[in-house]
């Protein structure tokens, strides 16, 4: 369990009860918080206005300094989640959980320390940052050089992601009936046998500040929700879900965003699909053309981009979890890792959408940039740090660190990593294609550890033939390596059609930490792909 809960952990719980805790969370909030957060805008200089947690971030930047700490970071984060799910017309979990406390990063003796705390009490944060000290003069006795970052300059700033509604504001009643409705909704369909709904919101503050002198105050908010049908029927499970799998969609937005997907909508289609999907041919085996729709695109990227770019893993500091990457730093433009048409980029920053890879400043202080990964085909960038930019020349880190919450290291994530969009109108692309697959909605994916042998299914599949969808296929799968994949790339739509998804759920790290990207896509079609590999006979 990654959080701390200063709340409580509340499955299958009625929600006249749930909306007291979350009374009892709003009293405690506005005791911690201070200061209305609505007035504070980025951009404003704070300089000699103190937040009241920035007494514990400089209590700990002074103590390790004191103890002889060359560089120190220290974040105060308070994380409030709630989450609602049904199952089959019931409510299946209602929670709502708040975490709050300081993480310190030190550098002693040329090695980093690092060490965090939920006591946050004169005695606590120095304790803290003692022990933080003491992990820093531990490590370098066995250090074989001492660590370098390349320079950053401090900042004073006040961030928060725009929204419209605070989604915490909403009554859960509310939020709950929507789901139920939906629920009832996708079981009327005869033949689904199981139906799901969920929403998820996150709240996250951060006070961040080092010893350079930067001074950053974040707040993001993070909205999410999905549908899930399931069709049992013989010895095969079908299913379809809305807007995409695995929890639907997710954005830095707020409730707005959940009334934009109108699930109500939704619900039906979801259902027969999946129920209709018994029905249905195999998916072709054999080299065919695929389409692919945004969202499994974007899981595409997101495993065969997004995580073989990460410098740690390509300089082996991630290599016994995560595994290491076929992109190792000599292919650096070099490598053609796509057609010409695809270009890529790692994008933090809010005008490229509200991603969950959008930020104002990453957790070790360095503003939100975008870096080009892939161009017109070549591979031109990696995501760093400060202490991996030097490693392949740059003089300054892209920005890419980012901590699960305040008791974790942070380490190099993906941002927003975005197929930008091509020319082609979606229809044109469909009246194009004489014999291919378009396949929606991911079902399951598998990547080798070195990020170059995948293999993904879908939900759902269709048939084109000559320039019409013609036929649903079921249990769609398609196989590659990924440079001959993307270089097999020959259309991707344009903006019209394109979508920044939010995956939720990416794992990293030893310990574990769960970070939210982003990934935008356009329906694109691919050449001569492997199809039907998983569930050939
Ligand atoms: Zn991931």
């Amino acid at each position: 369990m990654p959080y701390h809960a200063i709340g409580r952990f509340l499955p299958f719980l009625d929600a006249q009860s749930c909306v007291s805790v979350l009374l009892h969370n709003s009293r405690l909030a506005s005791w911690l918080w201070g200061a209305p957060l609505g007035l504070l805008r980025r951009g404003q200089n704070r300089k000699g206005q103190k937040l009241p947690m920035q007494v514990w971030t400089d209590l700990a930047l002074e103590t390790a300094r004191v103890r002889g700490a060359t560089f120190a970071d220290a974040r105060v984060v308070d994380i409030r989640l709630r989450d609602l799910s049904t199952k089959n017309g019931q409510v299946g979990n209602l929670s709502e959980t708040e975490s709050l406390g300081l993480g310190i990063r030190v550098m002693a003796n040329g090695c980093w320390g690092f060490a965090s705390t939920d006591r946050l009490t004169r005695e606590g944060v120095q304790a803290c940052t003692a022990q933080a000290v003491a992990i820093a003069r531990a490590s370098a006795l066995a250090k074989l050089s001492d660590v370098v970052m390349v320079p950053e300059q401090a900042y004073v700033d006040t961030w928060q992601n725009p929204f419209i509604k605070d989604p915490f504001a909403i009554p859960l009643e509310r939020q709950l009936d929507l789901l139920l409705a939906a629920d009832r909704e996708m079981s009327r369909v005869a033949g689904v046998t199981l139906t799901e709904t969920s929403m998820q919101f996150r709240r996250l503050e951060q006070w961040y500040a080092s010893t350079i002198g930067s001074r950053i105050h974040q707040v993001k908010m993070q909205s999410g929700a999905g549908i899930v049908a399931t069709s049992f029927a013989g010895d095969e499970i079908q299913k379809r879900s809305y807007p995409s799998s695995f929890g639907g969609q997710h954005e830095l937005a707020g409730y707005e965003l959940v009334e934009s997907l109108d699930l109500m909508r939704h619900a039906p289609r979801v259902a027969e699909e999946a129920a209709a999907l018994h029905r249905a041919a195999p998916c072709p085996e054999g080299r065919h053309t695929l389409i692919l729709e945004s969202s499994q695109l974007g899981l595409q990227i997101h495993e065969s981009i997004g995580h073989p770019i990460e410098l740690d893993r390509v300089l082996g500091m991630e290599a016994n979890f995560a595994g290491m990457s076929f992109l190792t730093t000599e292919k650096l433009g070099k490598l053609r890792y796509a057609s010409d048409i695809v270009n890529v980029v790692a994008d933090a920053r809010l005008e490229h959408g509200p991603g969950l890879g959008t930020f104002a400043y990453d957790d070790e202080g360095v503003p939100a940039q975008c870096t080009d990964i892939i161009k017109q085909g070549l591979f031109t960038g990696y995501l760093s740090n400060r202490e991996t930019a030097p490693v392949i020349g740059l003089a300054r880190s892209g920005g890419t660190m980012r901590a699960e919450s305040w008791n974790r290291l942070p380490i190099i994530r993906m941002t927003n990593v975005s197929l930008l969009p091509g020319n082609w109108r979606y229809e044109d692309l469909l009246a194009d294609t004489d014999d291919g697959v378009l396949m929606e909605t991911n079902r399951s994916w598998s990547i080798d550890d070195r990020r170059y042998h995948f293999q993904f299914s879908t939900e759902i599949g269709w048939e084109i033939k000559d320039g019409k969808k013609v036929r649903m296929l079921k249990n769609p799968s398609y196989s590659g390596i990924t440079t001959e994949f993307w270089n097999s790339c020959d259309a991707i739509c344009s903006r019209d059609h394109w979508i920044l998804w939010g995956t939720p759920n990416c794992g990293k790290g030893q310990p574990m930490q769960t970070m939210g990207t982003g990934h935008g896509a356009a329906p694109s079609r691919f050449r001569n792909v492997r199809l039907g590999a998983a569930f050939a006979k």
